[in-house]
């Protein structure tokens, strides 16, 4: 059991303002495994002034750059020390299976930090342009100021430095505010950072609940919302931005299609989306659970991916062989379980899975692994975002089909086409509206690569040159 008294506020650990507490409990055993001090608006209050005073009056966003990357680089090198405990540390508060926890949730935000530092290396901070009137402009970027950054539960270390790592190198003040079911690797992290370089007042991390992110975003001290999360919850916190006139980047929610052409082999589908569907125990952002099969050949695919999932192993997290874990909520199970009642009574044929518990699972918030079939796209589970291990699988008849079904729900943050060849893989990809595709690959994140989603996946770009532009503003200077 473990005990957090005290807040990260500015730099330091400070006592909080009121004896609210938050509990952590495993979603395996649904014991409590951690109390920690929750923030009030007092505190928010507390850490918007101490991140505004460092961005108005402090060092931090006048440094050169260069200062800064290096002081970024420095606390990636310390967070490289630590996978294993970030790896555990995930694992226990949101069940991921620890072979993904260390592969995806430890290492990729590490990944990211250096391959960021890497682009503002070579970023025009500022840079001379011919004016059309013949005299040069002198064109700047500076930081866009107090960034409040909002992260999910699902990929809660990712999601933060996905964030911190791109304001802190724009020169921007940060308050970050993970979910307060998954706080304790943004407590280790806040460690380091009280270890680094960074000035006080420049980072506060506060696992507050769903009240404390709608002050912060509301909050007057605020330049930009940084926001990961669902597409109800982006429209809500876009409405306060748009009222204030405060810059704001979404991502949101997906309902991702995998297409697999004609040409593809069901053995490679199937393992393709063990990974592209089933990643994070269904609870990724860029799930390709709809997979459109072609209709003369979807017996086949069906049959490989049915093989897939009942190889599927299910159960305790910290089980090296896991591959599916449970999910991270009781509120996520029951989800999931209601979605799959509905496929049920939409006429949906349930190939493999099911809502009861797994076998020889008597705790945790566990859900069969679930195939669907003869899934029409007006269905639910073929439309909103299911968020647990459930892929459906709906046939076409055509490629204009295929296009037609991939872009028919409201979201359209990524997607993946399957086929032998190549060249017809990149003329699908080019025809389905989303912020991200792959092509034979599951949903590769990739640092340089910017993400983000497109209609009601969100606004914005992370990662890449435009996440760290999304942190910066533009300034043209120019002299008579
Ligand atoms: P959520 O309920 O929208 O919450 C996301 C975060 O925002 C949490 O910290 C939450 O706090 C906070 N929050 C919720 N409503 C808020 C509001 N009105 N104002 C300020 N903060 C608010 O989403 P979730 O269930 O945690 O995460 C799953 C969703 O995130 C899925 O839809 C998934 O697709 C999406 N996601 C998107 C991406 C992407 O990059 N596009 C990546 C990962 C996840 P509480 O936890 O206290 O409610």
């Amino acid at each position: 059991m473990r005990e957090h008294r005290q807040l990260f506020l500015g730099g330091a650990w400070v006592a909080p303002s009121t004896d609210r507490t938050l509990e952590v409990i495993s979603p395996h055993t649904e014991e409590t495994i951690a109390r920690l001090a929750a923030p009030a608006p007092a505190d928010i209050d507390r850490a918007v002034a101490a991140a505004r005073h460092a961005f108005d009056a402090g060092p931090w966003p006048r440094l050169d750059p260069a200062e800064r990357i290096r002081i970024v680089r420095d606390l990636a090198r310390r967070y490289t020390e630590h996978h294993e405990e970030i790896a555990r540390l995930v694992t226990a508060q949101m069940g991921a299976p620890i072979t993904f926890s260390r592969s995806a949730h430890a290492q990729l935000p590490g990944v990211m930090m250096r391959a960021l530092a890497d682009l503002a290396e070579v970023h025009p901070w500022e840079e001379f342009r011919p004016g059309y009137y013949g005299r040069d402009i002198l064109v700047r970027s500076e930081p866009v100021g107090v960034v409040a950054a909002i992260a999910p539960w699902n990929m809660p270390m990712l999601m933060a430095v996905g964030k911190l790592t791109p304001a802190l190198l724009a020169g921007c003040t940060v308050v970050v505010k993970p979910s307060p079911e998954t706080p304790l690797d943004a407590y280790l992290l806040a460690g380091l950072i009280e270890q680094s370089e960074i000035p006080a007042g420049v980072v506060s991390i506060l696992p507050g609940d769903r009240d404390i992110g709608e002050y912060l975003v509301a909050h007057d001290g605020i330049d930009k919302v940084s926001f990961t999360g669902s597409t109800a919850a982006g429209r809500r916190v876009a409405a306060v931005c748009g009222a204030a006139l405060r810059r704001v980047s979404l991502e949101l929610g997906g309902k991702s299609a995998a297409v697999v052409l004609d040409d593809a082999d069901p053995e490679t589908v199937a393992a393709g989306i063990q990974v592209a569907g089933l990643m994070n125990s269904g609870q990724a952002c860029v799930a390709q659970t709809r997979v459109l099969v072609p209709r003369h050949r979807a017996p086949e695919f069906v049959d490989a991916l049915t093989a897939m999932v009942a190889g599927l192993r299910v159960g305790d997290p910290f089980d090296e062989d896991t591959r599916v874990g449970p999910l991270a909520s009781a509120r996520q199970q029951q989800r999931v379980r209601g979605y799959i009642e509905s496929g049920l009574a939409e006429g949906a044929r349930l190939v493999i899975g099911g809502s009861d518990r797994p076998m020889g699972l008597d705790t945790g918030w566990y859900v069969r692994p679930t195939l669907f079939d003869g899934v029409g796209p007006e269905m639910r589970v073929a439309r909103e975002e299911i968020f647990g291990p459930v892929l459906t699988v709906i046939p076409y008849r055509d490629i204009d089909d295929a296009v037609r079904l991939a872009d028919s729900t409201e979201y359209g943050l990524s997607g993946s086409v399957w086929t032998a060849d190549i060249d017809r893989g990149l003329t699908l990809a080019r025809r389905i509206r989303s912020g991200t595709f792959g092509i034979n690959q599951a949903y590769r994140m990739d640092p340089h690569a910017p993400f983000g989603g497109v209609k009601a996946s969100g606004i914005g770009r992370e990662f890449g040159r435009e996440g760290l532009q999304s942190f910066l503003d533009t300034k043209s200077i120019s002299v008579l």
